[in-house]
């Protein structure tokens, strides 16, 4: 498969990032505490192909639990932008919504349980 270049952001703009997959087509779904209240379509992007370029110190972080998972938002808009978790070292898990040119609506949905999982 050919890879694809994406760019994303949050809702203002402040975080930026870009990464380089294949044709996005499916996105995936936790049922965990967090991302059911969020309801975000997500996508596991490997850490060497992810950029993030941010404005002064918008980049924040959340945690809950066992603290396995950074999930990064924006102090300005609240938007979550994407995910680090320990599961997955070396990997981001971007929310897709944020990703230019990706329908989130017209994915195929891959599910992951969290729920019983983390
Ligand atoms: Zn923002």
């Amino acid at each position: 498969m050919v890879m694809q270049p994406y760019k994303g952001s949050c809702h203002c703009g402040a975080i930026q990032f870009s990464f380089e997959a294949e044709p996005i087509t499916k996105g995936i779904r936790c049922n965990c505490s967090f991302c059911s209240k969020r309801g975000a379509m997500m996508h596991l992007v490997p850490g060497e192909k992810f950029q993030i370029d941010t404005k002064d110190d918008a980049l924040n972080y959340y945690q809950f639990g066992k603290n396995q998972a950074k999930h990064y938002f924006c102090r300005n808009c609240g938007i979550h932008t994407f995910s680090e978790t320990t599961r997955r070292p070396g990997q981001y898990i971007v929310n897709l919504g944020c990703v230019d040119g990706v329908d989130t609506f017209a994915l195929e949905t891959t599910m992951f349980d969290g729920k019983n999982l983390l």
